[in-house]
C-alpha cells in the first residue's frame, strides 16, 4: 500500500468516543429511526476533462475582501484597501488540476483496495462515477459510520494517486440518513411521518445559521445555490426531504480532516432530536431578528454583525458535539469575532456612514441651489420648461433622485447601508 501522505492528525479522544456511540444508539431509536448512513466524497481530480477551473474563492476575481471589509485604514492584512489577494488560486483567478487518465472501475477499486476488510465488509452500497468529475458515494449500517474515515483517506490517496490535484472549493459531502430495514436509498421503505416533520422543519429553521457553521471544518463555505438554508422537498435545500429521508446537503468536504465526519454525525443525531411530535421551541425563537444568508464564499460572511452572531451562539450550544467547545469550533474555522469586537466594528461602521452621511446632505444641498437657480434662468428663455415643471422644486426633484436625503435622518440612512452591505442575501430568516 502506498504511504499516506496526507496528515490526518486522528488522536483517540475518549469523550468523542462516548458521545459518537451515544449519537449511533440515538439515531436507531428515535422517531426517524436511521438504520444507515449515505456519503458522497466529490472533487475534482482532473482524471478526464482536465484543465483550468475558474476559483470558486474569488470567482475568478483574483482578490477577496478583507476580514477588516475596508473599515481599518490602517489593517497590516490588506494595507487598508479592503482587498487581499485571493489565497485558493494565489491570485490567479482559476485553479488547473490536470491529473492521469483513470476511469471510474479504476477508481472504484483502488478505493475498495485502501480501506480494511473490515470496513469494505461492511458496506451495503458504494460506486465511483463521473460528475463534474469524480463522485464516490457509499452506504454504511449507521453503527459502523467510524468505518466512514477510511474510505474518506482512501479517496484522499486516490486523488495523490492520480496526481493533478484536487480542487473543492465548489464540492460539498452530501450526507442521508436511511431509514429503510436494509438500509437502500430511495424508495425501498424509506418513510417520514408528517407531524413529526412539521415540527423537525419549525424548529431546525431557526437553528439553520448553527447548523451552517457546524457543516463547514474549516473557514471555508461554498455557495448556496445547491443548498438553499431551508429543510423542503427541493432537491437543493440544506436539507433535503424530497426522498422521504433527511438528505443534509449543507455539509462540506473534510478531505484534510476525515475524522469532521463524527463530529457530523452527532450534529445530525442533535438535530433529528427535533423530529418529534412534540414542538420543541427553544426560549430564543423568533427573539433574534432576521438573519440574512449571503451568497459567496467563505463561512465568516454568514457572522458579521450582531443578529448574526446571535443566532450562531444561541444555535451552536444546542447542535454542537458535547466533545467540543465553541472556543475549540471558532479555532477550527478560523473564526475570531466575538461580541464585543462585533460591536466595535459596528460603531467604525457606523461613523464611516454617519461621516457619507453628512458629505451626501451637504452636496445634495450644493447641488439643490444649483438647479433651482438653473430653473429659475431657464423659464425666461424657454416658457416649455414651465410647462414640464411646473414649479422649481418639481424640476429639482427630476435632476436629483437622491433629494429624499435631505428629509431622511442620520440613523435611517445608516441603517439603509447597513441593509446594502450585505450583498446577494439569498433567504432571510426570523430567528
Ligand atoms: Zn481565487
Ligand atoms: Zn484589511
Amino acid at each position: 500500500m502506498k504511504k499516506n501522505t496526507f496528515n490526518f492528525n486522528y488522536k483517540y479522544n475518549r469523550d468523542r468516543e462516548k458521545a459518537v456511540d451515544k449519537a449511533i444508539l440515538f439515531i436507531k431509536k428515535c422517531p426517524y429511526k436511521g438504520t444507515a448512513i449515505k456519503i458522497e466524497l466529490e472533487a475534482f481530480l482532473g482524471r478526464y476533462n482536465p484543465g483550468a477551473r475558474t476559483c470558486s474563492s474569488c470567482s475568478g476575481r483574483m482578490e477577496t475582501i478583507c476580514k477588516c471589509e475596508g473599515l481599518i485604514k490602517d489593517c497590516v492584512t490588506c494595507d487598508g484597501r479592503g482587498y487581499i489577494v485571493c489565497v485558493p488560486c494565489d491570485g490567479k483567478g482559476q485553479i488547473i488540476v490536470q491529473g492521469k487518465k483513470r476511469d471510474d472501475a479504476y477508481c472504484q477499486r483502488f478505493i475498495l483496495d485502501h480501506v480494511s476488510k473490515k470496513a469494505r465488509d461492511h458496506l451495503i452500497f458504494s460506486k465511483t462515477y463521473a460528475d463534474g468529475d469524480t463522485e464516490f458515494t457509499f452506504t454504511l449500517p449507521i453503527q459502523y459510520v467510524r468505518d466512514a474515515i477510511e474510505f474518506i483517506k482512501a479517496f484522499n490517496l486516490l486523488a495523490e494517486d492520480i496526481g493533478g490535484g484536487m480542487l473543492t472549493n465548489g464540492s460539498g459531502m452530501h450526507i442521508a440518513i436511511l431509514n429503510s430495514p436494509t438500509g437502500v436509498y430511495p424508495g425501498g421503505g424509506n418513510h417520514l411521518d408528517s407531524r413529526r416533520y412539521k415540527n423537525f422543519v419549525k424548529s431546525m429553521t431557526h437553528l439553520m445559521p448553527a447548523l451552517f457553521f457546524l457543516a463547514s471544518p474549516d473557514d471555508k463555505s461554498r455557495a448556496l445555490g445547491y443548498r438553499q438554508p431551508k429543510i423542503s422537498s427541493d432537491k437543493y435545500s440544506a436539507i433535503n426531504a424530497g426522498h422521504k429521508i433527511f438528505e443534509y446537503r449543507v455539509f462540506e468536504t473534510c478531505y484534510q480532516r476525515p475524522e469532521a465526519i463524527l463530529d457530523n454525525l452527532c450534529v445530525i443525531a442533535n438535530t433529528l432530536k427535533y423530529y418529534s411530535y412534540r414542538y420543541q421551541k427553544h426560549s430564543f425563537f423568533n427573539k433574534i431578528g432576521e438573519f440574512g444568508f449571503e451568497d459567496g464564499y467563505g463561512l465568516d460572511r454568514f457572522f458579521k454583525n450582531e443578529i448574526q452572531y446571535r443566532a450562531l451562539m444561541a444555535g451552536i450550544r444546542v447542535l454542537k458535539p458535547s466533545y467540543k467547545t465553541i472556543a475549540q469550533l471558532k479555532r477550527e474555522r478560523n473564526y475570531d469575532l466575538n461580541l464585543a469586537k462585533i460591536r466595535e466594528r459596528d460603531a467604525l461602521k457606523d461613523t464611516l456612514y454617519a461621516k457619507e452621511f453628512h458629505a451626501e446632505r451637504k452636496s445634495v444641498a450644493e447641488l439643490k441651489e444649483y438647479y433651482k437657480a438653473e430653473y429659475k434662468e431657464g423659464v425666461k428663455e424657454n416658457p416649455t420648461l414651465k410647462q414640464s415643471y411646473p414649479t422649481s422644486i418639481s424640476y429639482v426633484k427630476a435632476c436629483i433622485p437622491e433629494l429624499s436625503i435631505l428629509k431622511e435622518g442620520k440613523d435611517q440612512y445608516i441603517n439603509k447601508k447597513k441593509k446594502l452591505a450585505l450583498r446577494n442575501v439569498s433567504k432571510v430568516i426570523n430567528i
